[in-house]
């Protein structure tokens, strides 16, 4: 049986390995460690993906979570505060995704100490998710069987079950005006940031529809105070769940793009548009889907389906072909120094994924 003790107590010694994206290798050896004492087979592909296996009956079934964490991320000191995690306010708790991985320890503990036997086990840690998803895009495919996945990075409990999510756009534009004194000879200048302030005015942005985003995080350009600022950067994204609104929000990106260039003919406009993942809907009755039902009805809970407006590694396992789900992981306010694990929670998603594993 999943144990609270033992799990919070996995889950703040992960919290405590600083992981920022891109800094994974002592989460790594921890995982790794522990995965090769519970007697699972650890491997790693070629981008350090953690890839872990367990013999048991049956189709695989993939558990994922992702290392990485956001920043600030370091040097982060978990609290426990009633019935929740939370750091002292000068960091992340990193809940998102260390609780995922806890679950998914956790309950590989309780299921290999019962002894009941189980069903076969894929697990499947990434690095880099946060910011580009860039271990599941160089995950190894062929060194994973699983047709069905379950990922364990949602926000809120275990019976949120996210069956759609959108497809992302990353926008970014190298604008190039022309350098002049400011005070002296303004009028020879071109202004790289007014050229950007123009197109930022015209984009549209926010909430498009009820399943489209999009938005510019960050502008950056100019040198000093008394020149006309020659350079000038822009970095967005866009998303929507319909690939044919997105292909829409994209001319009209570009359109306006176009036509800010066309009124400065002499500056130069670098626009980059890139789709980073693709939207997946996975239907109500898919075997994913009906392996988490059956898990959370043996333990009296409703499985909600949901639509997010966020992507995860999910995105990219279903576009390779594995049906795989996010869920809760007990998490809220991720990416904020305000997050917090509710440990009862993360204690049902450990008791979820030991029913999933002992082939509920
Ligand atoms: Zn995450």
């Amino acid at each position: 049986m999943a144990d609270q003790e033992r799990l919070v107590k996995t889950l703040i010694d992960l919290i405590k390995i600083d992981s920022p994206s891109g800094e994974e290798d002592a989460m790594d050896l921890e995982v790794s460690t522990r995965l090769e004492a519970l007697g699972l087979k650890v491997s790693h592909d070629s981008y350090n993906n953690v890839i872990a296996k367990l013999d048991g009956q049956g189709q695989p079934v993939m558990l994922s979570a992702h290392l990485d964490t956001v920043e600030p991320g370091r040097g982060i000191k978990p609290i426990v505060d009633g019935g929740v995690l939370r750091s002292d306010g000068s960091t992340i708790l990193g809940g998102d995704c260390k609780a995922g991985v806890a679950i998914v320890l956790e309950a590989l503990t309780a299921a290999t100490q019962s002894g009941g036997g189980n069903r076969a086990i894929e697990v499947v840690f990434t690095r880099h998710e946060e910011g580009g998803l860039v271990g599941a895009h160089n995950l190894d495919f062929s060194m994973i069987s699983a047709k069905t996945g379950i990922v364990f990075d949602g926000e809120g409990p275990p019976n949120r079950i996210c069956v759609s999510a959108p497809s992302q756009n990353v926008v970014t534009a190298r604008i190039t005006g022309r350098a002049a004194h400011a005070g002296l000879e303004p009028e020879k200048g071109i202004s790289a940031l007014i050229i950007a302030a123009e197109i930022l005015g015209r984009l549209p942005l926010g909430r498009i529809d009820e399943e489209t985003t999009a938005n510019i995080g960050r502008m950056e350009g100019g040198l000093k105070r008394n020149i006309v600022p020659e350079q000038a950067f822009l970095d967005g994204e866009f998303r929507s769940r319909d690939n044919e609104k997105l292909a829409d929000l994209e001319r009209k990106f570009r359109g306006v793009f176009d036509e800010v260039a066309s009124r400065y003919p002499e500056a130069k406009i670098a626009l980059d548009i890139v789709n980073t993942y693709q939207a997946y809907h996975v239907d109500a009755g898919s075997e994913a889907v009906s392996v988490i039902g059956r898990a959370l009805t043996v333990m009296g809970l409703e499985p909600i389906l949901e639509s997010t407006g966020g992507g995860s590694d999910a995105n990219v396992f279903v576009e390779r072909g594995i049906t795989a789900i996010p869920v809760g992981i007990g998490v809220r306010d991720f990416h904020t120094t305000w997050e917090t694990a509710v440990i009862s929670e993360v204690l049902l998603g450990a008791q979820m994924c030991e029913r999933i594993i002992r082939g509920a």
